[in-house]
C-alpha cells in the first residue's frame, strides 16, 4: 500500500534522505492516511540529530524552540512541519512529563515511546511502512491498543487516558480489552493533569462521532475529570417525557447535536442539576423543577475550573438556563426570549432544544418539535421584519426621556424597559411620538 504524502512534507523527507539520513512521516498523519482521512499536520521523524537538522535545513525558515526535545519546525513555502529526532523518553516524574529525553538511531525505539499502536506507524515512499506494533492491523480491526504495557504507559503519562478516549470517539475505535481495563484502573491519575489539557481532550472526545459509546463505556473516567456528573449516573427520570436515565439522556442529547465544542458541552451539562432538583409526586412520577438554574450553577464551576474562555462559559450557561423554555406559539414570547438571548444564541437554543427532544421519549415528540419549528419561523419573521425586541432598537433612548424630565438614573432604565415591553407586546408602535406620549401620560 502506498500513501499520498503531500509534496511539501515529501520535500523534507527527501532532503533528509539526500543528506544520508532516514526520514519518515509518523504519528497521526499516517494513522489518518491509512484510515483514508485528511491529516492536519504531517510530522516527520528522522535519525538526524538536532544540530544536524539545523545544518540540513540551514536554507529554510526554521524555529528551534523545541530543539532540546529534538524538534525543529521547518517551513516549506510558509507551511510549518515538525521534524523530530528519533528519541527515547526518560523516566516520568509527574504522570505527565519525561524528566529527560535521549536521542537514538533506532526508529523502533522511537515508535515504542508512542501512545497507541495506531499512532506508532512510520511511512516513507522509499521504505514503505515501519509498523513494529501492528498498528495498521489494529486500524483495520478498528482497535485502539497501547504500545506496550498499558498500566505502565498510563502511569508514565496520564493524559494518554483521555487521548485514548478522544481517539476512540473521533475515529470510532473500540478500545482493546486490556487497554480498556487499564484505563478504568488508572483513571484517578487524571487528577495530576492540568485542567487545560483535560479540557482539550474532553472537548475533542465530546465532538467525536462515537461519543455515545465511548463516554458511556468510560463514564467513570469522565467522572474523574467532572465529578459532578456522577450524580446523574443511573438517576431515573420516571416520567412520560423520558425513556433514559439522566446520564443516558445527556449522552443521547450530546450525540444528537452538531459536533461543535460549545453545543456538545452545553448538552453534557444541561441536565446536571436534575438529581438535586428531583421531587417525586404521589403517583411516583419525578419532577425536576428548577433544574436549569442548578445545572447552570454547577456548569459555571466546572467550566471555570476547566478554564474555558469567558465568552464560552457565558454562552454555555445561558443556553443551559434557557434550554427548557416552552415556546407557547406567541410571537410575544419569542421576542422576549430574543431580547434575553440575542439572535445568535437564539439559533443555538433551537439546536439545543431539538437535541434535547431527540433524547427524550417519543411522548408528544411531534408536538414538541412543531413548537420549536414554529418559534424558529417566528424568530426569522421578527428578524426579517426588523421588529423591535431590544432597547437598542427602541425608537427612544435614555436622553429622550431625560429631556422630557425623567430624573437621570434608575427611573430612566425602568421607563425604557416598560416601553420596550409594551412595544414587544404590540401594545404600542415603535415610534418616537407615540412612545413619548405614553411616558408623559403614565409617568409625568
Ligand atoms: P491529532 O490528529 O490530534 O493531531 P496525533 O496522533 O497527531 O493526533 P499529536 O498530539 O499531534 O497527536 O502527536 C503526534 C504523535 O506523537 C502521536 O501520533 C503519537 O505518536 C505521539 N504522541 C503524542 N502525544 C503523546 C503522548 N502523550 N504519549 C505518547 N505519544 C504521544
Ligand atoms: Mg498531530
Amino acid at each position: 500500500m502506498k500513501l499520498e504524502i503531500p509534496q511539501k512534507a515529501n520535500q523534507i523527507i527527501q532532503t533528509l534522505e539526500q543528506n544520508g539520513y532516514e526520514a519518515y512521516a509518523v504519528g497521526g498523519c499516517v494513522r489518518n492516511a491509512v484510515l483514508g482521512l485528511p491529516a492536519h499536520d504531517w510530522d516527520i521523524c528522522t535519525n538526524a540529530k538536532p544540530e544536524q537538522l539545523k545544518q540540513v535545513f540551514g536554507d529554510y525558515t526554521t524555529h528551534d524552540f523545541g530543539l532540546k526535545h529534538g524538534t525543529l519546525v521547518v517551513s516549506v513555502d510558509g507551511e510549518p512541519f515538525e521534524v523530530t529526532t528519533y528519541r527515547i523518553d526518560g523516566d516520568y516524574a509527574d504522570n505527565r512529563h519525561p524528566e529527560s529525553v535521549t536521542f537514538t538511531d533506532d526508529l523502533t525505539a522511537d515508535l515504542s515511546r508512542r501512545d497507541f499502536t495506531v499512532n506508532a506507524i512510520a511511512y516513507s515512499d522509499r521504505r514503505g511502512f515501519v509498523d513494529p506494533f501492528g498498528g495498521a492491523q489494529d486500524i483495520k480491526s478498528n482497535l485502539l491498543r497501547c504500545v506496550g504495557d498499558p498500566d505502565r504507559r498510563f502511569n508514565e503519562d496520564a493524559l494518554r487516558i483521555l487521548r485514548g478516549l478522544r481517539f476512540a470517539s473521533v475515529y470510532g475505535f473500540t478500545v482493546e480489552p486490556q487497554t480498556a481495563r487499564s484505563i478504568h484502573q488508572n483513571a484517578a491519575l487524571l487528577q495530576n493533569i492540568a485542567q487545560e489539557r483535560i479540557r482539550e481532550e474532553l472537548t475533542g472526545m465530546l465532538c467525536g462521532k462515537n461519543v455515545l459509546k465511548t463516554a458511556d463505556e468510560f463514564r467513570d473516567v469522565i467522572a474523574v475529570a467532572i465529578p459532578e456528573l456522577t450524580e446523574t449516573f443511573d438517576f431515573p427520570q420516571r416520567n412520560k417525557h423520558h425513556q433514559y436515565d439522566v446520564w443516558r439522556h445527556i449522552l443521547h442529547s450530546v450525540a444528537a447535536i452538531d459536533s461543535e465544542p460549545l453545543l456538545r458541552m452545553t448538552m453534557l451539562l444541561h441536565d446536571l442539576g436534575k438529581p438535586r432538583a428531583c421531587t417525586t409526586d404521589e403517583k411516583g412520577a419525578n419532577h425536576f423543577k428548577g433544574h436549569q438554574q442548578i445545572s447552570a450553577d454547577l456548569a459555571e464551576v466546572i467550566l471555570k475550573r476547566l478554564r474555558f474562555p469567558n465568552v464560552f462559559v457565558q454562552s454555555c450557561l445561558q443556553l443551559i438556563l434557557y434550554h427548557d423554555v416552552r415556546f407557547d406559539g406567541s410571537e410575544k414570547q419569542v421576542k422576549h426570549v430574543l431580547q434575553a438571548l440575542g439572535e445568535e444564541q437564539m439559533r443555538l437554543l433551537f439546536k439545543v432544544q431539538r437535541a434535547d427532544l431527540a433524547a427524550q421519549s417519543d411522548y408528544r415528540r411531534e408536538q414538541k418539535l412543531a413548537a420549536v419549528d414554529a418559534a424558529e419561523r417566528q424568530t426569522e419573521k421578527v428578524l426579517q421584519q426588523r421588529q423591535c425586541f431590544s432597547l437598542k432598537q427602541l425608537a427612544v433612548n435614555g436622553a429622550d426621556l431625560i429631556a422630557l424630565g425623567i430624573p437621570e438614573g434608575r427611573a430612566v432604565g425602568a421607563a425604557l424597559q416598560a416601553l420596550l415591553t409594551a412595544v414587544m407586546n404590540n401594545e404600542l408602535p415603535n415610534e418616537k411620538t407615540a412612545l413619548l406620549a405614553k411616558v408623559k401620560q403614565d409617568i409625568l
